[in-house]
């Protein structure tokens, strides 16, 4: 089994594999027939690469959004896909509800203000309060999945009122509420989008959609950055109409440079599953999908072609 991998990936897991060739997918100019397995990190694979490497069996995706790979084509050359869900869900919803503080509370611009030696009162101006409280707040989640629904386990904690919105409507909601999207983000404090993003929820949340935000209210991303029209977002955070926490762009690692002065803004370079034992049970995944498939046992976490 020749893998090719565009990074080594973190974690003892990775020595259990033997044959592995570590180079940037920008290096596979010629073609490659040896390879069996591309373990990728978020870089697109599309007709291009799936040409060069004419005997893959495995695109096995160091993350659980896979929207940058072509399942289509992938499953059009028989070439299986599998992803790393769950193992992240934790790191995942952290990061989203310190995002949901962090704006809510405006941390970061208190923290730049402190170092540019901007605190002159022992209490802060009366502009500089945050504007709103996270306890007893109305959270509004979209897409109640692996972590949405961690991300639910937070925020009650926190005695949030618990909206959501998902296709699929829960058999047994608890004391989460249901909503039409529109309706969500009309009556949602902090909405946290927890959606992948495919054809269907590309743009989901347009500059319509924007415009029925709350005034004050706080929006977090750690899904896609193409789920938010992201112009309409720049505009509706300039005008401070709005608080955001976002840790995915539609151009990573650019990011919109009118965003970069805005103190009603928190920006984190899609750092979502960032901890090392969240990324070291990712390896694990990975590894394990790799193992399978040279045994010819079923691949433990595939993902359904487009
Ligand atoms: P998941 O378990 O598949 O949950 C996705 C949820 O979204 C489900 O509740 C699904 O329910 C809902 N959904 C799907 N399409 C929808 C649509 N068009 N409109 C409304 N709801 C929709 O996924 P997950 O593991 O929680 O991961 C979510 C995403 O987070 C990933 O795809 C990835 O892009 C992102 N992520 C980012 C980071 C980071 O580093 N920032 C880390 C991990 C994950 P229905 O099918 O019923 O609609």
């Amino acid at each position: 089994m020749k893998v090719l991998a565009t990074r080594r990936l973190p974690g003892l897991a990775w020595e259990d594999l033997d044959d592995v060739e570590v180079a940037p997918l920008d290096r596979l100019t010629e073609p490659r027939p040896d390879v069996d397995v591309l373990v990728v990190a978020n870089e697109l694979v599309g007709e291009r690469e799936l040409e060069l490497l004419p005997r893959l069996r495995l695109i096995a995706n160091y993350g659980v959004g896979y929207d940058q790979v072509d399942t289509a084509a992938a499953a059009r050359r028989s070439a299986a896909v599998t992803n790393t869900p769950g193992v992240l869900d934790a790191a995942t919803a952290d990061l989203a509800f310190a995002l949901i503080l962090a704006a809510r509370r405006r941390v970061v611009d208190g923290d730049r203000s402190v170092r540019a030696g901007r605190w002159v009162h022992g209490w802060s101006q009366p502009a500089a309060l945050a504007p709103g409280e996270v306890t007893g707040a109305t959270l509004g989640i979209v897409g109640l999945g692996r972590i949405g629904s961690a991300l639910a386990r937070r925020a009650r904690g926190f005695e949030m009122r618990i909206l959501y919105t998902k296709r699929t409507r829960l058999d047994d909601e608890g004391d989460l509420e249901w909503r039409e999207l529109d309706d969500l983000l009309r009556e949602s404090d902090v909405v946290s989008v927890h959606v992948p993003l495919t054809r269907e929820s590309d743009a989901l949340i347009d500059a319509r959609r924007l415009a029925l935000l709350r005034d004050g209210a706080t929006l977090v991303n750690t899904a896609r950055g193409e789920l938010i029209d992201e112009p309409a977002l720049v505009r509706e955070l300039v005008s401070g109409r709005i608080d955001a926490g976002l840790d995915v762009f539609v151009n990573e690692p650019h990011v919109p440079r009118d965003l970069r002065g805005l103190p009603n803004v928190v920006l984190t370079p899609h750092i979502g599953s960032a901890t090392v034992s969240a990324r070291h049970a990712m390896t694990r995944l990975v590894v394990d999908n790799v193992l399978a498939l040279g045994r010819g046992d079923p691949l433990p976490t595939p993902v359904a072609a487009d």
